[in-house]
């Protein structure tokens, strides 16, 4: 069975706040103001649970069930059917509940007080990575359980992408190097950061390497999830590579420099380059080529200012990577954003404490009063 994205946590912190506002909640026709991402959670949490993955889940589960317990008699009772959330049935609850989010679909839950933003973000955010660590391991188990088939596939697909990430580091690098150099230009047109453009051009050897390593083990065969998406990683990288002022001459003398450098270090790098009497003729290159950009740094001309069309080249690439590897591996589906010690201490604290000792829902009143 496939999951449904997870929802935005600020609209899941929402509606945590609404559900935790016991006195709201008491008309019945209300509950579902918070349904859609909640409901999306509650299916995630039942999903894995039928998929056997019961184990990995009873937090994010607590967590709702103690949300669920603060509503009135009546709401819950419907609700709690409405999920069937103690799986009595084994059919299809996913579309019981898509149903229940179509009929009850009422999202207007209130932005949250700045107080109540510091509780509930990362409580939404703890129940998120809770299910989607469960949901990882769910469909590594699934590719386990497969067999070799699909442990190669997945094998493959790591492997792509390890050439793809070692690509991105200094091509990602090499357009922050531009940019930084491009604020600071905007900024004053007699600052020239030279150190930038050094980097630049160390970070960009460091990219042809990669390049060229890519090339020789893998055939520079760009593997993605559909033809457009391969087109996309191939010309966002080449159009990146052709927009710097770099002739083919100097990519290879930049090649060669960084082979003869000591572990590859940048030091040893320009001091090489330095060697082939390039060094000066390509920071002037570089120089020349940035200073053709006159944009508001906050608004760059992308049409025409070939700098900028480098910089966003760069993070487009950066970006088509990133997606790709969340599309085609399925079995790793963390979002980048979460961090997990931290929402661990979080969920302790919600699953400990004492609901008594805890109201959250006066923090909106103590917050109008203060
Ligand atoms: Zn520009």
């Amino acid at each position: 069975m496939s999951h449904p994205p997870l929802p935005d946590r600020d609209l899941l912190a929402r509606q945590l706040q609404q559900l935790s506002q016991r006195d709201g909640l008491g008309d019945e026709s209300r509950y579902a103001r918070f349904a859609p991402a909640l409901l999306t959670v509650a299916e995630s949490v039942l999903t894995l649970e039928e998929e056997g993955v019961k184990g990995l889940v009873p937090r994010a589960r607590e967590l709702l069930a103690d949300a669920l317990a603060s509503m009135s008699g009546a709401s819950q009772r419907r609700l709690r059917a409405g999920l069937n959330w103690e799986g009595r049935e084994q059919s299809s609850h996913g579309a019981r509940m898509r149903q229940l989010a179509v009929d009850e679909h009422i999202s207007d839950a209130p932005a949250l007080a700045e107080q109540e933003r510091s509780l509930y973000v990362p409580l939404a955010d703890f129940i998120l990575e809770q299910l989607a660590v469960a949901r990882a391991r769910a469909a590594w188990r699934k590719v386990l359980e497969a067999g070799p088939g699909a442990q190669e596939t997945a094998r493959f697909v790591t492997e792509q992408f390890t050439y793809y990430y070692r690509i991105f580091t200094p091509l990602a690098a090499t357009g922050a190097d531009i940019e930084a150099f491009l604020i600071r230009q905007a900024r004053d047109r007699s600052d020239q950061p030279r150190d930038l453009l050094l980097a630049a051009l160390w970070h960009f050897a460091w990219w042809l390497a990669e390049l060229e390593d890519f090339v020789r083990v893998r055939g520079g065969n760009w593997v993605a999830s559909t033809p457009d998406a391969e087109a996309e990683l191939v010309a966002h990288e080449s159009q990146s590579r052709l927009l710097l002022p770099v002739s083919e001459i100097e990519t290879s003398l930049l090649r060669l420099s960084l082979a003869r450098a000591e572990r590859g270090e940048e030091v040893p790098f320009l001091a090489e380059l330095r060697r082939t009497r390039r060094l000066q003729p390509l920071v002037n290159g570089l120089a020349k080529w940035t200073a053709l950009c006159t944009c508001n740094p906050r608004r760059p001309r992308l049409r025409t200012c070939e700098p900028h069309q480098f910089v966003h080249a760069t993070e487009a690439f950066a970006v088509a990577v990133e997606r790709e590897w969340y599309r085609m591996a399925k079995w790793y589906h963390l979002p980048p954003s979460i961090v997990s010690a931290e929402h661990n201490i979080i969920g302790d604290y919600y699953l400990n404490a004492d609901r008594n000792a805890y109201d959250l829902s006066r923090l909106r009143a103590d917050d109008h009063d203060g």
